[in-house]
């Protein structure tokens, strides 16, 4: 077999935090020549027995491979980071989390300095990074042609999704995603609130709850259809009118638990408000036109 005498692509890699040491990893072990820098260098060390050339300054690691991956804190460092580097020729791709304005202005910046530019939005965690069925992947955005050269590499740590040409759809879709995780999380918080000061064990709550979640989730393609065709009352089971009518239910339950509405109050404030302009038969995709300013 000529699998592994197959030449990698070389990568430079910024940032050795939780995430940034989790991609080194996976590249290192699939036999890509990985060179790495880190403000702090001791977090380095390890890589280094395990492979990977480090620089001792962020100019050199960027100088050494045309393919630069940052996975920094924040926007700020990228520029902090990047500030005495030579950009010209280079392919950046920065895994940092941050706002799509942030991207834009990030390759504008990148294209100023004579860099190609592609932005990243990580959907993974660490332990996800470089195990292929924990099923984690990058969001990419910005240079198709760029996207497409580095694709093979790029899907080493993790799965490759390109959202677009805009460099902050990556960013868009990383935190229109991670939005709806934190709904679901604070509908799992009041869930387990409810049943707090009850002889319910949560762990015998919990499988129910996530079981109901993944039962709910695909939902969102029929939101979406509503959305797209302009009619939210098409087919809907649960009315809007049925659904504010229950809400005194989930109120005064939440009363009698002794607890907090303030996760569910909003929503339910939204259904009335829709009811009231006269979206009694539609179901909740309604809502989304009222979050719309
Ligand atoms: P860490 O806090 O573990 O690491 C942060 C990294 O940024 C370190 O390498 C740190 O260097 C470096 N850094 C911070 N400020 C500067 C600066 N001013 N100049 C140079 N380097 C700087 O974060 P993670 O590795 O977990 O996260 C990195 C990115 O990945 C973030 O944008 C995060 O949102 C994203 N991400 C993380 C996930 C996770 O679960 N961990 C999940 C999905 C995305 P030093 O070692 O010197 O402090």
């Amino acid at each position: 077999m000529t699998r592994n005498t197959v030449e990698k692509a070389p990568v430079t890699l910024l940032g050795l935090g939780a995430m940034g040491t989790a991609l080194a990893r996976a590249w290192l072990v699939a036999g890509h020549p990985l060179t790495v820098w880190n403000r702090t260098p001791a977090r380095a060390a390890a890589l280094a027995a395990e492979g990977a050339t480090v620089a001792d300054s962020a100019a050199a690691a960027v100088a050494a491979n045309t393919l630069l991956v940052v996975c920094l804190l924040d926007d700020a460092s990228v520029g902090e980071a990047l500030a005495r580097t030579d950009l010209t020729g280079r392919d950046l791709v920065n895994l940092t989390t941050g706002t799509p304005a942030q991207a834009r202005a990030r390759a504008a910046w990148a294209r100023e300095r004579g860099a190609r530019y592609l932005d990243g939005g990580i959907m993974a965690v660490p332990p996800m990074i470089g195990v292929p069925q924990a099923g984690g992947y990058v969001l990419y955005s910005g240079s198709r042609e760029l996207f497409e050269r580095h694709r093979q590499t790029l899907g080493v740590p993790a799965g490759t999704t390109y959202v677009g040409q805009d460099a902050g759809f990556a960013a868009l879709h990383d935190i229109a995603l991670l939005s709806a995780m934190y709904g679901m999380f604070a509908g799992a918080a009041h869930a387990f609130a409810l049943i707090r000061k009850e002889d319910i064990d949560p762990t015998s709550l919990a499988p129910l709850l996530a079981d109901w979640l993944v039962a709910m989730a695909p939902g969102v393609h029929r939101t979406a259809e509503r959305l797209r065709s302009g009619d939210y009352t098409e087919g809907v089971v649960s009315r809007l009118a049925m659904q504010a009518a229950g809400a005194p239910t989930f109120l005064s339950t939440a009363a009698q638990q002794g607890v907090s509405p303030e996760l569910l109050s909003p929503y339910f404030a939204l259904m009335r408000r829709r009811l009231a302009e006269g979206g009694g038969d539609e179901d909740l995709t309604g809502l989304i036109d009222l979050l719309v300013r």
